[in-house]
């Protein structure tokens, strides 16, 4: 069935994965809050992420550095100079736009493949709109203002005053933190290439058109390794990280269908990089970026070990010999990966068409899903068993308890935040003076319904061996 974007948003804010932002306030344009069971969510899907690049990695390290940066980190990257939009205001009806993405759509619709809108300055961003007659979607007409540059980084100070020598940015990404402390890890883990650094934290940027929900915000988490290898090695890291980026999705209940690697054609390569993949996703408003992945080369070393007068190279024992390592770069944002579990969770099942009965069913991986399980006594009466097994269980993962109404109901509520496992206390369990306990609960698999009865004793196994990444 097709979903849309208001159904997963609607139950992400009835059911407490995500909120407005300042909500009591009237909100804070394109900001949201991660309730009780969003922090779970993506929580587990850093988790996952971590797990699979840091812990289960034979190379690959943890960092995490901080927000603010020296300010000359900026210039390095280029990001003080470049990393701006290019604003230009319809003049008929107002509406404004970035100059490159009207180009970008613009060749799109017109299959042009040849354009690298990256690589126009801005008069050529003019002259481009003009010369073709590219025209705003929400007129239809072709007249434009002139280009205003607007730098995405958010600006503050650091320190009392007010004082300019103390405006410092907020990072729009994390990924200058693992250069600027290249250096640092080579000398104090002693890492041999290839190695790579791994790190997940906020990132922020003065977006002009955030919006589809948590797809674009101005405050949001990245996941980025930068991994360093030989020159020459490169291309081959390349394609083996673009490959254990594209099986970890799959792995985590990413459907193939809905993905999509575009590798970038020569001519819309960043001027820095060999090779660049976009990992996009068939999100309900259409195809979106969720994971970069790019040979940056030796680019970023090269310009901080230029900018900050200090040696960045890597000794290569083996052939005696100082250079700079390249990288291989795959960036992807927490909270667009968690969107995109969400809309691939989400599912409307019709168990009874004649009764029209349908079920909503988040079909998380167990490893993501907020709960990993509901105790769910049958009577109020069966309370003291039913908490007593909540909490032997909540010592090894998030459970719900939940004694309010029909079993029916409480296993859809359950449905609907996508708990894996309900496990049921009944009489039987514990014994009445009718029947004799059984010491068994019944679990019931999200998915399928199906349900087992097992030894209370092996239901931590039983759970642990089936929410496992
Ligand atoms: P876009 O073209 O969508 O603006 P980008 O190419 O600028 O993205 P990168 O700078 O490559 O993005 O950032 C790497 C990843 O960080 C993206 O693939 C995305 O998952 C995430 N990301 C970037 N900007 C945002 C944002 N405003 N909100 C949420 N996630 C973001």
């Amino acid at each position: 069935t097709e979903k849309t974007m208001e159904q997963v948003v609607n139950l992400c804010k009835g059911r407490g994965f995500v909120y407005p932002g300042s909500e009591i306030y009237g909100g804070l344009a394109n900001s949201w809050d991660y309730g009780p069971l969003g922090v779970e969510l993506k929580n587990n899907v850093k988790r996952a992420w971590w797990k699979k690049f840091v812990q289960e990695s034979p190379c690959n390290v943890g960092l995490d550095a901080a927000i603010l940066m020296n300010p000359e980190v900026w210039v390095a990257s280029g990001h003080v100079s470049t990393f701006n939009d290019p604003l230009i205001d319809c003049k008929a009806c107002k509406m404004r736009h970035r100059a490159d993405k009207l180009i970008e759509n613009w060749c799109a619709e017109n299959a042009r493949t040849d354009v690298n809108v990256e690589a126009m300055t801005q008069d050529e961003l003019v002259a481009f709109i003009r010369d073709n007659g590219v025209t705003c979607p929400g007129c239809g007409k072709s007249d434009f203002t002139d280009i205003r540059k607007f730098n995405l980084m958010f600006k503050t100070h650091q320190g009392v005053t007010e004082d300019s020598s103390t405006e410092v940015y907020l990072r729009p990404e994390t990924a200058q933190g693992i250069f600027v402390n290249f250096p640092a890890i080579q000398r104090t883990t002693r890492k041999k290439l290839p190695f790579g650094v791994c790190q997940v934290g906020k990132s922020f940027r003065n977006e002009i058109t955030p919006g589809n929900f948590i797809f674009r915000i101005r405050e949001f988490e990245q996941m980025e390794l930068e991994f360093f290898c030989q020159p020459g090695t490169d291309l081959e890291w390349f394609s083996y990280w673009r490959e254990f980026c594209h099986q970890w999705l799959l792995n985590l209940g990413i459907k193939d269908e809905d993905l999509r690697l575009r590798d970038h054609e020569p001519e819309e390569l960043a001027f820095y990089s060999k090779a660049t993949t976009d990992f996009e996703f068939l999100f309900p408003f259409g195809w979106g970026e969720l994971w970069g992945v790019a040979d940056r080369t030796d680019y970023d070393l090269k310009q901080h070990q230029e900018h900050s007068g200090k040696d960045l190279t890597y000794f290569d024992q083996e052939k005696n010999e100082h250079y700079i390592p390249y990288v291989i770069e795959p960036s992807l944002g927490a909270d667009r990966v968690t969107l995109a579990f969400l809309v691939e969770a989400y599912d409307e099942e019709v168990v009874d068409a004649e009764k029209n009965d349908v079920r909503t069913v988040m079909r998380f991986h167990p490893a993501l899903a907020p709960f990993k399980c509901a105790v769910l006594p049958l009577s109020k009466k069966l309370g003291e068993k039913a908490l007593e097994l909540r909490d032997a269980l909540a010592r090894d993962f998030m459970v719900d308890y939940d004694e309010a109404g029909s079993i029916g109901k409480r296993y859809r509520r359950q449905d609907e935040i996508g708990t894996p496992f309900c496990i049921t206390v009944d009489f039987q369990t514990v014994g009445d003076d009718k029947t004799e306990a059984d010491h068994c609960v019944t679990v019931r698999e999200r998915d399928t319904m199906e349900q087992v009865r097992i030894p209370i004793d092996q239901v931590k196994a039983y759970i642990a061996e089936r929410v496992k990444f």
